[in-house]
């Protein structure tokens, strides 16, 4: 009944949470990590909020966590960010890609959404009047062809929304992509919305590569972080975004009729979080390059076939070499109700037809609880 208010479905996370927990089942759907974050950053949010005040803090955010966000992008990734003017935070991701996209996006507009997308991509652009045009990248190595991308671009194109790591592809974009899209970018004087909330999670000694760092994208890019997945917390909702002034501006506007602001102590902490040593975030990588192990060889060996994983806390299997003849969507439902383990169907992902033999299982979760999904999945299959 509600699909008639276009673009606001209930989430096939919510969904599957939902099943997940009335079949009791080991939820590996919704992404979240079910161990929470760094005991010192509750420490300093605890802290701050006995403290407080505890009153709007700064509409662009309270200024440890600006000056927080503006040094990671130095240390990270050499930009040369004045926290000031080019810095302000949101509650989560998911409010500064609503932010961006009402203020830069006019109703008629075109912007390019690649698929498979995040959800929530689809739903702002729609309720934002853009026309959205897609672009697939392709399993099971999620390329992004040439020819394709190109023709997406028109003289109506305000933006592309860029995934990078991608969810739920798990796909890193290489240098020669993000060159490409760039250029594109450039040649038809389009805004590049860059929602880099996995950043911190990228496997196998590669490194992330902003889209803002390419000649020519410092001005033109939107970039976006989530102290959700690079200090898991989900559950606190600060986000952060990096642009120029210029483009910063309208954004803080929209801000200031959609939140407003973030809790002052969740800001504090995350700004604690983010200055902390490399040692963090190297452990963190390798914690969940270790649980992305744990379960693809396993998956592999029970006849899935499993894609690679570049980045992300997620990865994506085709069932289609299973004997079982159903689309992704019945098999989550058969896997959650028989099996007792909850995934997320691939096809959520998609504004167009999309794959139907691919299930996105998500593994920041302890090591035991991998352990006992694998052996129901392996008694189910
Ligand atoms: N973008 C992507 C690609 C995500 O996977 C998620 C959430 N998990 C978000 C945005 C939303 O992040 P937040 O919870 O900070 O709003
Ligand atoms: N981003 C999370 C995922 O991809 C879900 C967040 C949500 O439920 N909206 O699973």
């Amino acid at each position: 009944t509600n699909s008639v208010f276009t673009g606001l479905e209930t989430t096939v996370f919510e969904r599957m949470s939902r099943l997940a927990i009335a079949h009791q089942a080991i939820n590996l759907g919704q992404g979240f990590p079910d161990v929470d974050g760094p005991q010192d950053l509750r420490q300093v949010a605890a802290d701050t909020l006995m403290e407080g005040p505890n009153q709007y803090p700064p509409m662009l955010g309270v200024p440890e966590l600006r000056q927080a966000v503006a040094d990671n992008n130095k240390r990270f990734y050499n930009l040369d960010v004045d926290w000031q003017t080019e810095v302000m935070v949101t509650s989560g991701a998911t409010e500064a890609l609503a932010d961006t996209i009402f203020a830069l996006v006019e109703p008629g507009d075109e912007i390019i959404l690649i698929e498979p997308l995040y959800d929530c991509y689809l739903s702002l652009a729609q309720r934002a009047g853009a026309t959205p045009v897609f672009v697939k990248v392709t399993p099971p190595n999620w390329e992004l062809r040439e020819e394709e991308l190109r023709k997406a671009f028109s003289s109506k194109t305000k933006a592309i929304l860029l995934n990078n790591p991608m969810n739920p592809s798990a796909k890193v974009f290489t240098t020669q992509e993000l060159r490409l899209i760039a250029d594109l970018c450039i040649e038809h004087d389009c805004y590049a919305i860059c929602d880099e909330v996995y950043e911190h999670i990228v496997f196998d000694g590669e490194k992330h590569h902003p889209l803002m760092t390419f000649q020519g994208m410092r001005e033109r890019c939107i970039r976006i972080g989530s102290a959700g997945k690079t200090f898991s917390l989900t559950g606190w909702k600060v986000g952060y975004i990096t642009a120029a002034p210029n483009l910063l501006e309208p954004i803080a506007k929209a801000h200031q009729f959609i939140t407003f602001t973030t809790p002052p102590n969740l800001q504090k902490a995350v700004a604690c979080g983010l200055n902390k040593a490399d040692d963090y975030y190297i452990n963190f990588e390798g914690e969940l390059k270790a649980k992305r192990d744990l379960i693809s060889k396993p998956l592999q060996e029970m006849g899935f076939n499993v894609l690679p994983c570049e980045g992300t806390y997620f990865v994506t299997c085709d069932f289609s070499t299973l004997s079982f003849t159903g689309d992704d969507v019945e098999f989550c439902q058969k896997m959650v109700e028989e099996a007792g383990v909850a995934a997320v169907p691939i096809s959520a992902f998609y504004g167009t037809q999309g794959p139907k033999t691919f299930v996105r299982f998500c593994f920041c979760k302890k090591n035991s609880v991998l352990e006992e999904a694998l052996g129901r999945l392996q008694k189910w299959l």
